[in-house]
């Protein structure tokens, strides 16, 4: 079972019989007082990310495949109280040939659930099912040649590798409980992950899978579960997914894991000077989940709780670009060095510590070092090559934005778990300053591998000629995809190929780069994200919003977000919005592959929605490019 159902079910458990599950396990992993908030149920940001939706909606397929993969395994039924549906599931396990899925284990007050336990005798194989990718073909080949495989580092002692100890530690929290839940049965514990290495033979993948939906409070649709209701022979077919033996890491980390796990037990009643909270504060926290508005309700903010009075400065010193790499003078972390002199402004950051190791002024410390003098001076900066840079362009500017997705189980035949699918773009191209851009734009609607047709009608818009511009190297790295995909999918194009080497190579310039190097707005605090900086300036500039709304025929007042004002769309009775990159990818799933996918006007609602969220975007380069002509004349 998924580490977010696991989360809502021991969500049921808190309060004076509070529970700690794998997931509250993890989470107190990265830092200890996280578990006090979230046992005390404080405002957690990640609650709606939809970033994080669409991960777990790509973990339930995967999960289900897998399951597939054992057509006599049973669920023991859920119960309510934990320990009776341990008690049940222990009951299955006195079988000598059982399956079972999502087995309740409870030993004390740690809980969890086990995706698959397959028992054969004295022996139980726990699968642990993970979304995350994994390179079996490395994998196989590192053993052969006598090391510890893709999990672990190159050179002995082969140590877990940082991103794999999280999901190692999440099995041997499983293993532990069910090793005391029947002393004496061997347990060996895998985990089946999605295997880069292999393709997928057959097309339309997520039509073997049955979803069903629930509906939140605030209108989102989110999966409850996913059922494999392919044939076997398609089963077979199927081969996406790889179980890796992780005995040998489990070994080395059960002593630490069993010990923290019984420190984190011990804690779950106790009050947060327990969790020391302090002592864990620094950078990190900037990303905090627990962190709230300044002006959130007392108790609801986890940040305002440990950093006490060092939680009010504004602007605060963990708004500093890239804070988490800054040093001290003293070339010690800088926000653990701030907290021991009881500061948190940014304005009280020193600057002398803001340098690359070296001691040089790079790139990086430079932007932190100009954060923090043009916000004292609540001025903007505008550097000495921006007028340059906009007079090198060749007309036509091209201004273009790509969206794509990369999901665990592939759709389309000879894609790779993971692999790029490119299923829009937009371009607004301008013949001169001032110019009204004229808009094109391209969203694949077949269920047909797309990046081929999305280049040719690219190329087909940008033709040979013109500047190409984009917020971020993101469209370089695509269309080198799109290069090498060609050939993986037999498409034999070296015209195409060769125009779009020399797109990235000869054509693009990258307006993001100029937002970090060569302008600052106090309202770009530390981040230089489109939206953002159009943001920033959307308020001061009363030229920019009077074009927008010649050109788009709408009106967005200073005060709102531009993004914010892209008008929602009711499909199927739920008033829905594309804001960001994540809300694309969900649209276009839901729009060719939801459950109402069949629906024509569903479909060209959720077509609109995508359109109006990617013409803005590249309406908004052309904005700020027209800002920063105006303030360097
Ligand atoms: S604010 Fe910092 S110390 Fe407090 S819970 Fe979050 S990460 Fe931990």
């Amino acid at each position: 079972m998924s580490e977010h159902t696991a989360a809502t079910a021991s969500s049921s458990e808190k309060g004076s019989s509070r529970m700690l599950s794998k997931s509250d396990f993890k989470l107190a992993r990265t830092c200890d007082a996280k578990l006090f908030f979230r046992e005390n149920r404080f405002r957690d940001n990640r609650a709606g990310d939809p970033y994080l939706a669409l991960l777990a909606e790509g973990g339930y397929m995967v999960e289900a495949l897998a399951k597939a993969k054992y057509p006599d395994g049973v669920r023991p039924g859920y119960d309510p109280d934990p320990r009776a549906a341990c008690a049940r599931a222990i009951e299955y396990l006195q079988g000598d040939d059982v399956v079972l899925f999502e087995a309740t284990l409870v030993v004390g007050r740690k809980q969890a659930r086990a995706d698959i336990l397959e028992k054969k005798g004295n022996v139980i194989r726990l699968l642990e099912v993970k979304s995350k990718s994994f390179d079996g073909a490395k994998h196989a080949s590192s053993l052969a040649s006598g090391k510890a495989g893709a999990l672990c580092g190159v050179k002995a002692p082969f140590a877990i590798l940082k991103d794999w100890v999280e999901k190692v530690e999440d099995v041997t929290f499983q293993v532990l409980l069910l090793e005391k839940l029947l002393p004496g049965v061997v347990v060996q514990p895998y985990l089946v992950l999605v295997d880069t290495s292999k393709s997928a033979s057959i097309d339309n993948i997520p039509g073997l899978f049955a979803i069903e939906r629930r509906t939140a409070a605030d209108g989102t649709t989110r999966i409850d579960t996913a059922t494999y209701i392919g044939t076997p022979s398609q089963l077979a077919e199927l081969d996406l997914i790889t179980e890796v033996d992780i005995s040998a890491q489990v070994a080395r980390l059960r002593d630490d894991v069993g010990a923290v796990a019984a420190r984190f037990e011990s804690l779950l009643d106790a009050p947060l000077p327990s969790y020391a909270a302090q002592g864990q504060r620094g950078a990190k926290c900037a990303r905090c989940e627990f962190r709230g508005e300044a002006t959130a309700a007392a108790g609801t903010n986890g940040f305002a709780e440990c950093w006490g009075p060092l939680a009010v400065p504004t602007p605060h010193m963990l708004e500093l670009y890239s804070v988490g790499t800054a040093k001290a003078p003293d070339a010690t972390p800088l926000a653990t060095w701030m907290i021991g002199q009881g500061k948190a402004s940014l304005l009280e950051i020193p600057e002398e510590g803001l340098v690359n190791a070296d001691g040089k002024i790079g790139p990086t410390p430079q932007r932190q070092r100009r954060q923090i003098e043009y916000t004292r001076r609540n001025e903007v900066f505008v550097g000495p090559q921006l007028r340059a840079n906009i007079e090198a362009l060749r007309a036509p500017l091209h201004f273009i934005d790509f969206e794509t997705s990369r999901l665990a189980l592939p759709y389309h035949q000879k894609m790779r778990p993971y692999g790029l699918v490119t299923f829009q773009w937009s371009c607004h191209s301008v013949d001169g300053p001032g110019a009204v851009p004229r808009h094109s734009e391209w969203l694949n609607n077949s269920d047909l591998w797309p990046n081929q047709l999305f280049a040719e009608a690219l190329r087909a818009t940008l033709g040979d000629e013109g500047t190409v511009l984009t917020w971020s190297h993101f469209e370089e790295t695509t269309l080198k995809q799109i290069v090498d995909d060609l050939s993986r999918f037999g498409r034999d194009e070296p015209e195409l190929a060769e125009w779009i080497r020399d797109v990235f190579e000869r054509r693009r310039v990258d307006l993001h780069e100029w937002a970090r190097s060569e302008y600052y707005h106090p309202g770009m605090r530390g981040r230089t994200s489109i939206k953002v900086v159009l943001d920033a300036l959307w308020k001061s500039d009363e030229a920019m919003r009077q074009q927008f709304e010649s050109w788009t025929g709408r009106h967005v007042d200073a005060a709102q977000d531009p993004y914010a004002s892209l008008p929602p769309i009711e499909i199927n009775g739920i008033a829905q919005e594309v804001h960001e990159g994540t809300g694309a990818m969900r649209a276009y799933q839901e729009m060719m592959y939801g459950f109402k996918k069949e629906d024509l006007r569903a479909r060209d609602n959720w077509a609109t929605l995508l359109k109006q969220y990617c013409a803005l975007d590249t309406l908004s380069m052309v904005l700020i490019l027209e800002h920063w002509r105006r303030a360097t004349v």
